[in-house]
């Protein structure tokens, strides 16, 4: 049977399975060599030096390809080397139309790094293709979107996009760090190129730094392989094999993260002391049926707002089993404060413009039992009250 006929379930799970004929091993080893012998001079084995291409990083980039519907993977040492690689396709005078509700590393790099090398960027509702329109130029050569975005969860309709970024001769590259291929394939919807944090759900266990970057093209393809080599910035051989083994039981994590987060987002909504939930897996959520129409499933992340940002600082003091950690997509509940943690470098106007204020948690919901989340969440927020309440609480 042709591994593409397979579920994606199975071919999660059998990543990198193999039937080694000399010891019978069924996992695929981490070749931990930088060099390569060459048979005869002229003669390669299709492995000559480590940057260029690993055996083991050769499999994660195989299935990350096939997975995503692309057709190359590249695997860089975390999600903004895979960035950086993917900015490197432009240059002096390019100009790029972004999500405005952008992970703020993302937003660093494109402010802070490449504005030194004369690539700009016009942040707007990607959703809004009357904005696109307008802050088109003519040397605008791509649109990045983050779909859901991070942290308010906003959804952009992929399709739209592309076929509108198609009659425009323009690259349309689409963050999937937070729905993964499990739950949503823009390649499949007419993107060129998907990038993800593989940090979060795709590692899923808060234990490897990773990104993956899938393009759909030959000549794309050959390019970002040309970027990922002279940029240099790939995965290690032995973080290829921790995040394969991830990888393995993505479908089972994400149906559970889908479960409790929408269980704990309900919960939230009935609650006295949360003013907003803002998660596409409820029905009246702005982007819920484009969300419906485009992936599969939800994501395990979302964000909602206390009526009092005073609650904000008991609140992480009281959460116990949920660990106030900045990072999102693992087995571990984590909750963030994105005004001051992840989205620090966004300038205030932007932020509070898209609703990133001192009110605003972001909960990646992990893999526990829902109850005991709410559980925790529900004590926490009865003791911040308490403690505002009583005036402990500046
Ligand atoms: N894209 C998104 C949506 C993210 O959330 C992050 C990190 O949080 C990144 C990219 C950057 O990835 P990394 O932390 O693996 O470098």
């Amino acid at each position: 049977m042709d591994d593409r006929e397979l579920k994606i379930e199975s071919r999660l799970a059998q990543i990198g399975s193999i039937n080694d004929p000399k010891t019978g091993a069924v996992n695929f080893p981490i070749y931990q060599a930088t060099a390569f012998r060459h048979p005869r001079l002229g003669q390669s084995t299709g492995f000559d030096y480590i940057r260029t291409t690993n055996p083991t990083r050769k499999v994660l980039e195989e299935a990350a390809a096939q997975l995503e519907s692309g057709d190359a993977g590249f695997a860089c040492a975390s999600g903004m080397a895979a960035l950086q690689t993917i900015f490197s396709l432009f240059g002096q005078g390019d100009h790029l139309i972004v999500s405005l509700d952008l992970y703020g590393g993302t937003y660093r790099l494109l402010e802070r790094i490449l504005s030194k090398f004369g690539v700009t960027a016009t942040y707007v509702d990607t959703n809004d293709i009357d904005a696109l329109e307008q802050s088109r130029r003519e040397n605008t050569k791509a649109v990045f979107i983050e779909t859901p975005t991070n942290p308010l969860m906003m959804i952009t309709d992929i399709e739209r996009v592309t076929s509108w970024a198609k009659r425009h001769e323009l690259l349309t590259i689409v963050d999937n760090t937070l729905l993964t291929p499990y739950f949503q394939r823009p390649l499949e919807l007419g993107a060129d190129i998907v990038i993800h944090s593989a940090t979060k759900y795709l590692g899923g266990h808060n234990d490897v730094l990773a990104g993956l970057i899938v393009t759909k093209g030959k000549e794309l393809s050959e390019e970002m392989a040309f970027l990922h080599n002279s940029i240099g910035a790939v995965l290690s051989p032995s973080d290829s094999y921790q995040l394969m083994k991830g990888m393995k039981t993505l479908a089972l994590r994400m149906e559970r993260h889908e479960y409790n987060s929408l269980k704990i987002a309900n919960y939230l909504l009935t609650h006295p002391a949360v003013a907003e939930v803002f998660h596409p897996g409820l029905a009246d959520h702005p982007g819920h049926d484009i969300q419906s129409k485009q992936s599969s499933g939800n994501t395990g992340i979302f964000s909602f707002k206390v009526t009092d940002a005073r609650y904000v600082e008991p609140l992480l003091r009281h959460i116990r089993l949920i660990a106030f950690a900045e990072s999102l997509g693992g087995v571990e509940s984590l909750m963030t404060y994105p005004a001051v943690q992840t989205h620090a470098d966004i300038p205030l106007e932007i932020r509070e413009a898209v609703g990133v204020d001192d009110r605003l948690l972001r909960f990646s919901v992990g893999i526990e039992h829902a109850d005991d989340l709410i559980q925790d969440l529900g004590q926490a927020l009865e003791a911040a009250r308490r403690e505002v309440e009583e005036g402990n609480v500046e």
